[in-house]
């Protein structure tokens, strides 16, 4: 279904209704009936989260995967959670999103020149996909790399997972990596020679609140990740 989409559009649509993991199908629709108390009045979009951002980006920014109460939630990845609120904020602070808010599908954000994507599209139990589920759910950013990334020049990989799905979407589709794989780290780069031409890879660590509210990935150094991708992008 993935590979056979012919424009983006085409795959939003197909992957909205994708069922192929059967314990993320059975998470996420659980969640969207049972709810968090605070979200009880919402409904819930309870499917997978499409990529979102510009059809032509020169950033792409790969996560891990939709939350339960978040993009779960409102359809639109990284919207509705504080992750996606650290992450939009500093994207507006860096010229990536024209706004900081960002509350639902219908908040007014835009994000310039950059794509957002997951590299699993449904929300995983404890925030956490197998690799077996990011392998079954790799064609999804696969495609959407064959379809939007032709002026990608910076791909930034939040957290060692994204990193692995990154690398293994470029190597999909015919780029090399080097050998032995790079290695995640926050600060971490990588030139790979892509389907679509030079790009480097950056990491950064997951905007999770692990990490924020523990000081291990604080909007300074988001920022800094983002001000650098802006510039390699533009370059
Ligand atoms: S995680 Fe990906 S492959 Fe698995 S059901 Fe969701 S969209 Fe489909």
């Amino acid at each position: 279904m993935a590979a056979a989409a012919r424009t983006i559009e085409e795959l939003d649509a197909e992957v909205s209704v994708c069922r192929a993991c059967p314990r993320l199908l059975q998470w996420r629709e659980e969640v969207a009936v049972v709810k968090r108390k605070s979200f009880a009045d919402q409904p819930y979009w309870g499917r997978p989260a499409p990529g979102w951002g510009s059809p032509r980006p020169r950033v792409m920014i790969v996560g891990l995967a939709p939350a339960a109460h978040g993009a779960n939630r409102t359809g639109r990845v990284f919207t509705g959670d504080r992750s996606g609120d650290f992450l939009f904020a500093s994207m507006h602070r860096t010229g990536l999103a024209n706004q900081s808010v960002c509350v639902d599908a219908a908040d007014g954000l835009a994000l310039i020149d950059t794509r957002v994507a997951a590299a699993v599209r449904c929300a995983p139990p404890a925030n956490a996909p197998t690799p077996a589920e990011r392998a079954t759910c790799a064609p999804w950013l696969d495609a959407e790399w064959q379809l939007t990334g032709a002026d990608v020049r910076v791909i930034i990989a939040l957290g060692g997972f994204a990193w692995r799905a990154a690398l293994q979407m470029i190597r999909s589709a015919g780029g090399t990596i080097g050998s032995p794989a790079p290695q995640f780290g926050h600060g971490a780069t990588a030139a790979l020679n892509t389907s679509h031409g030079d790009v480097t890879l950056m990491g950064c660590y997951h905007p999770s609140q692990q990490n924020t509210f523990t000081g291990k990935l604080t909007p300074a150094m988001l920022d800094e990740i983002l001000r650098q991708a802006r510039e390699r992008s533009q370059g």
